[in-house]
């Protein structure tokens, strides 16, 4: 193993990622690929990165973080918001079963979907999109993931939800937010929050630029 290497999966674990699944995971995907070529020397580092259209790559402690809450054996039919950069679609496509996943910016799906075939990653369904409404022709989702702050959890996402499955989100406006995770029991959502973070915000509709 490459030292960067090494020492962000040691800072994973020293930040309270445990799941094994999860570090080999991380460990065996390429960030590099997934960043913007001035940055391609930090990639290993533990810090979120800028990309394309104003976004950002997030931190992989937080990847980290958001994959192990989600508590993936392989069987599950995952929704994420906020395609981005593909990392942390990337990290959940060899946890769960099949990966659906929503981007408003055209330029960033394109560039993720170049980076999930060149990695061969063959279950991830890509889609351009307002991922605050979800995907109702394939509700409903085992987990939920979004990748950008809402300041409230998305009514949509919430009823798109499996019964007894599980959702985390950043919550909050752009000072505060937490990372939360929902879990839902009936009509019920039980909630418990992980951390503070900092997330690109959730916005309405497809981009217009790019
Ligand atoms: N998961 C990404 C993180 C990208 S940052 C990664 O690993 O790189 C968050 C992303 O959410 C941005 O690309 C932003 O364009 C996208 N986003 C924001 N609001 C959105 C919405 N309503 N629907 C879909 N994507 C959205």
């Amino acid at each position: 193993m490459n030292p960067d290497t090494v020492q962000l999966i040691m800072a994973l674990r020293s930040s309270g990622v445990t799941d094994h699944g999860v570090l080999a995971t991380i460990e065996t995907t390429p960030r590099d690929l997934f960043v913007t070529p001035e940055f391609v020397d930090q990639a290993w580092e533990d810090r979120a990165l800028p990309i394309a259209c104003g976004q950002t790559i997030s931190q992989p402690m937080v990847v980290g973080c958001m994959t192990e809450a989600l508590c993936l054996t392989g069987r599950e039919k995952v929704l994420e918001i906020g395609t981005g950069s593909g990392y942390q679609c990337a990290i959940l496509s060899k946890l769960a079963r099949r990966v659906y996943t929503i981007e408003r910016y055209r330029t960033l799906l394109e560039e993720a979907k170049r980076r999930f075939a060149a990695l061969k990653l063959h279950n991830i369904v890509p889609r351009l999109g307002d991922g605050g409404l979800g995907w109702p022709e394939q509700d409903s989702f085992d987990r939920i993931i979004l990748t950008a702050a809402a300041t409230e959890p998305p009514k949509a996402l919430l009823a798109q939800l499996r019964d007894n499955g599980l959702m985390v989100a950043p919550i909050g406006t752009s000072g505060r937010q937490r990372l939360t995770v929902y879990r839902r029991d009936g009509e019920t959502f039980h909630e418990h929050v992980l951390d503070k973070v900092r997330f690109v915000p959730l916005l309405s509709g497809i981009a217009r630029t790019l």
